[in-house]
């Protein structure tokens, strides 16, 4: 970033008051708000990555509730930690929370990092996430650079580069690290990602009711619209799914998806991607013989569910199959239930299966 802003001493402590007083004003209530625990903080910062607050605080809220404390999380079975998840997507989350919580549970007795270079050793934790535990709960002088901060800081300095530029990302954390004060590290953090959030949001920022306006070089040249510069976004692939909802005695067949992958742990009803050329009827044939061993006959179709995912969107075609013979045994699966409906409400599923669940 060849035109990275070193802002002098008189810019900073400017834009320092002015974000705190703004924040002690305006800060939204939030239930993890005023919080110093870094249990709370912690899960509520993975809980609200990719995730928006309106969205995400009811799920804090029953998780807190299920788990109020590290030891809680960490002797709970996965199953039930992915459930009190189910439907905020990126599932690694949880699974990364859990698996953390039984480290600091078990091996560090429920004492928890104090420095966000301790943070940094936590799975799932990144550098924006150890860096906002670290200031909010121990009021370190740590700094936080996310969506929200990298849009606020390219705006109030008029940053040109390419914010997804490695090299930009790296002066932005510099830039980001010199604005943080001693005092109060936390709340100025929190402040600056409730103005991104609220305030100079990603279209039509509200200038006007903008504490750092008389500090604003983007505002001044009438550019904020065009900050940040971000990389042209390459087109999404999209992929055809079938599955089946195969009844047996008034059962389904769900299968388990193994722990490390995308939806990992999460149950569903079993299936896979349509092939180049492949009929629906011939996808699920296959895939059930090849990935359970079991030949069905396929039937009509339930529903087709459109979904995105971060890197893809998917349409899942979920048809009715009678079982015609094998014993179903799992391969790319961990394990195979035969659940009757009533009792689905037990397993935690992903998105597109529970929009067609209740149609069965
Ligand atoms: S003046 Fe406008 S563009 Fe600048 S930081 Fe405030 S809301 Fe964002």
């Amino acid at each position: 970033m060849n035109d990275a802003p070193s802002p002098p001493a008189r810019v900073v402590s400017a834009l320092r008051r002015r974000l705190l007083a703004w924040y002690g004003r305006h800060a939204r209530d939030l239930p993890w708000r005023g919080s110093r625990d870094p249990y709370a903080i912690w899960v509520s910062e993975i809980m609200l990555q990719q995730t928006r607050i309106d969205q995400g605080t009811p799920y804090f809220e029953r998780f807190m509730a299920a788990f109020p404390t590290v030891f809680d999380l960490a002797a709970a079975p996965e199953d039930r930690v992915l459930k009190l998840w189910e439907g905020l997507g990126y599932y690694a989350r949880a699974r990364n929370l859990h698996r953390a919580a039984k480290g600091i549970a078990g091996e560090r007795a429920g004492r928890f990092p104090d420095t966000a270079a301790g943070w940094r050793k936590v799975p799932g934790v990144g550098r924006y996430t150890a860096g906002a535990i670290a200031s909010i709960a121990f009021g370190e002088r740590a700094a936080v650079l996310d969506g929200n901060v990298i849009r606020v800081l390219t705006r109030l300095f008029d940053i040109r580069a390419c914010a997804d530029d490695a090299a930009t990302r790296r002066d932005l954390w510099g830039l980001a690290e010199r604005l943080v004060p001693v005092k109060r590290p936390g709340d100025f953090n929190q402040a600056m990602m409730e103005l991104g959030a609220c305030v100079c949001t990603p279209k039509a920022p509200q200038c006007a009711a903008c504490p750092a306006r008389a500090l604003c070089r983007a505002h001044a040249l009438g550019v904020e619209a065009e900050r940040p510069v971000r990389r042209a976004k390459a087109a999404v692939p999209h992929q055809e799914a079938v599955a089946a909802a195969i009844r047996k005695n008034g059962r389904y067949l769900l299968g388990k998806r193994p722990g490390g992958g995308l939806l990992g742990g999460l149950w569903e009803l079993p299936g896979g991607t349509v092939g180049p050329g492949e009929s629906h009827a011939g996808a699920l044939e296959r895939i059930l013989r090849d990935e359970l061993g079991m030949a069905v006959r396929v039937g009509g179709l339930v529903a087709s569910i459109d979904h995105a995912y971060s890197h893809f969107t998917v349409t899942v075609h979920v048809y009715r199959c009678a079982h015609m013979g094998g014993t179903p045994s799992p391969k790319t699966h961990t394990e195979l239930r035969w659940t009757l409906p009533g009792e689905f409400g037990r397993f935690a599923f992903p998105k597109a299966n529970l929009k067609v669940l209740p149609l069965l």
